[in-house]
């Protein structure tokens, strides 16, 4: 799956304190035996830090425009960091509109 990332995204808050946490708390469990302490990219070894939020990308015909948070690295979350690229198959996309996760009434 690639993702580009969308920086303008980020300045939103929700009730997680922290987009990582918003992460953490909502990835399935399913997950939970599998190393979560490190960036989503494939190629990159950075340690977890953001709850960075992307946008699916490189798929024909993708109508998905919804925003997910990924874990990132200080590098892989910059804004500087245009281009889309490859996460690994076992991370969790999860929505970062907190009126589908956090702020669900
Ligand atoms: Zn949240
Ligand atoms: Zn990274």
């Amino acid at each position: 799956m690639y993702v580009v990332n969308v920086p303008e995204a980020g300045e939103g808050t929700c009730p997680c304190e922290g987009w990582n946490n918003h992460w953490v708390k909502f990835h399935p469990d399913r997950f939970a035996g599998t190393d979560q302490s490190r960036c989503s990219a494939v190629g990159c070894s950075g340690a977890f830090k953001h709850g960075g939020h992307v946008k699916k990308a490189g798929v024909p015909g993708l109508t998905d425009r919804t925003v997910y948070i990924i874990p990132l690295c200080d590098t892989c979350h910059d804004p500087a960091n245009t281009r889309p690229y490859l996460i690994h198959s076992h991370i969790a996309l999860i929505p970062a509109d907190p009126k589908v996760t956090c702020d669900r009434r």
